[in-house]
């Protein structure tokens, strides 16, 4: 079979040219289209020879074009264990890899993170061309396979079923990869410097996964991550429906930037222009207006930033929640810091075996947290910094580095990787953020942090359209362009607060990653639009 590794550099470091890889894919292409040819005419061939007496049990059948409902059912390959010893069974599977040995053929077989091995033996009924024709077969290619289990001696320590294999019968290709892959699953699955292999293995660089992201999204690890962060909205939501909120879905597509500023996309909108919404900010208030009482949302939202960093995106999934509250705003932190603990508990219970599979990859400390969280005031967080050597003003707003040196402070004196920062300057929010009442220069805002890193920023609203004007006129914001919103609170509003959270950045920082586009699926970013 063809070399697959031709774009995986062996540093780990290197990306080969867009034209080389242009020639690649070309070349591949024709690789293909020949295998094809040449698979087409082994099948053909087995008509004609007649000694091929497994002439039935290989080959590429027709399309699957719904022409029949076989029945057969296809066993899922976590289930092979020796509890089936001895049972023939039909798997559909990624050919991972083949090697051929003599009158063998080894393969192995991958569903999502599960893998098994498979042996193809010349005998009675598997003949030279089976052999022949499975080990030419392109490696990622779906297979349909007939074996029989088989308890092995020695444990099988390269597949996740270890104590068994599949003595293949049957084996049809149902969809053909290219031969030649930009990547390698088993190099994008490798952890850097592995030790096992040497230290030396190659590994796969960031943009030659995110080029190849659909190939990237097959390794054990990125399987598991995705998983997780399908877990981080389904135990968001459960958590608020848990308390009563009601789900609610926000334009995307606005007249106006919802935060203000100059961090928001311009689309064309018929004989005009529009926005794509910073967040579902005033969307989500107005439905407090509305007597909705208590809301969330999880839906794209939209940064025009150029921020070229680890936890930027341009678009990411915003997990936002509102709620109005009786007296104080302390109502809503209790609501969301339960709501981040029945998350983070969740994933605990419901993940470990993803949290497992990304740290074989990606080493981390498990991620703490206090029940109930840790509530600190912003002073006693720049108390900490000074304390620490760190020269700031009681109203300066924190730096990312500040930020990550709190964290660990935190973490040192209190032992959990999630805490609660309340009572920012209000200089530093948004013009709707509630003041103090007792200290105008601070605000009944918030941010939450994960492994010191900001995944929630939220506040106490002004529901009071003029006072809200006012400090809306302060921000020197053009009242017209937000008409609609402060008129929302003309007909009465229940006092509120909320917050927004980064679906992406909570689960890298859960999971220690050390870049958001690990946890997205197909990041966009100032220099990245595909795929
Ligand atoms: P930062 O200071 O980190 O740029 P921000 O203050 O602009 O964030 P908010 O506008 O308050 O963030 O958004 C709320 C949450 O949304 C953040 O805490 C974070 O989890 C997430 N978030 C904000 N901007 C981005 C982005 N560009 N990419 C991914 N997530 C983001």
């Amino acid at each position: 079979m063809a070399d697959a590794n031709a774009n995986a550099d062996p540093s780990g470091e290197g990306v080969i040219s867009k034209k080389a890889l242009k020639k690649q894919q070309k070349e591949a292409e024709k690789a293909a289209k020949k295998a094809e040819r040449q698979a087409q005419k082994a099948s053909e061939a087995d008509v004609v020879e007649e000694d091929d007496y497994a002439k039935d049990r290989y080959g590429i059948p027709r399309m699957v074009q719904s022409h029949e409902k076989p029945d057969r059912k296809l066993v899922k390959v976590d289930t092979l264990t020796s509890a089936l010893a001895d049972q023939t069974v039909w798997i559909r599977a990624r050919l991972h890899t083949s090697r051929g040995k003599g009158k063998q053929c080894f393969v192995v077989l991958r569903q999502q993170q599960f893998t098994i091995q498979g042996i193809l033996n010349v005998n009675d009924t598997i003949s030279k061309a089976m052999v022949k024709f499975t080990c030419g077969v392109s490696k990622e290619s779906i297979v349909d396979v007939e074996g029989t289990v088989a308890v092995v001696g020695q444990k099988i320590e390269s597949c996740t079923q270890q104590d068994v294999e599949l003595r293949i019968q049957r084996f049809y290709v149902i969809s053909q990869s290219l031969p030649r892959l930009p990547l390698q699953i088993e190099d994008a699955s490798r952890p850097k410097g592995d030790e096992e292999e040497g230290g030396q293995a190659p590994t796969v660089n960031q943009d030659t996964r995110l080029d190849n992201r659909i190939l990237d999204l097959r390794t054990p690890t990125n399987q598991a991550i995705f998983r997780l962060e399908g877990g981080v909205c389904q135990l968001f939501r459960d958590s608020l429906r848990k308390r009563d909120f009601v789900e609610i879905h926000t334009p995307k597509i606005i007249s106006a930037a919802s935060e203000g500023g100059a961090n928001v996309f311009t689309v064309s909108y018929f004989k005009t222009n529009a926005f794509l919404a910073q967040s579902p900010q005033l969307y989500k208030q107005m439905a407090i207006s509305a007597d909705f009482n208590k809301v969330f949302t999880v839906g794209a939202v939209f940064r025009a930033e150029d921020s070229n960093t680890h936890r930027h995106l341009t678009e990411f999934v915003g997990l936002d929640l509102e709620m109005a509250f009786d007296y104080h705003y302390h109502e809503v932190l209790d609501v969301i810091g339960g709501m981040f603990n029945d998350i983070f508990r969740g994933l605990r219970d419901l993940f470990a075996t993803e949290i497992a599979t990304v740290n074989k990859q990606f080493p981390a400390e498990p991620f703490k947290f206090l029940d109930p969280p840790l509530r600190l005031e912003y002073l006693e967080g720049v108390k900490m910094l000074k304390e620490a050597g760190v020269e700031m003003g009681e109203e300066d707003d924190l730096s990312t580095p500040n930020e990550k040196l709190l964290g660990r402070l935190v973490r040192a004196k209190y032992d959990t990787d999630f805490y609660i920062l309340d009572k920012y300057p209000l200089a530093v929010r948004p013009f709707y953020t509630m003041p103090d009442p007792t200290n105008p220069k601070y605000s009944n805002s918030y941010d939450m942090f994960m492994r010191g890193e900001e995944i929630l920023s939220g506040a106490q609203r002004i529901h009071d359209p003029e006072y809200l004007s006012e400090r809306a006129k302060h921000h020197e914001i053009d009242l017209e362009t937000i008409k609609s919103y402060i008129d929302s609170f003309r007909f009465g509003a229940p006092p509120h607060g909320g917050g927004g959270i980064g679906m992406e950045r909570v689960c890298m920082l859960y999971l220690g990653l050390d870049n958001i586009r690990k946890t997205s699926l197909f990041p966009r970013d100032p220099k990245r639009l595909t795929p």
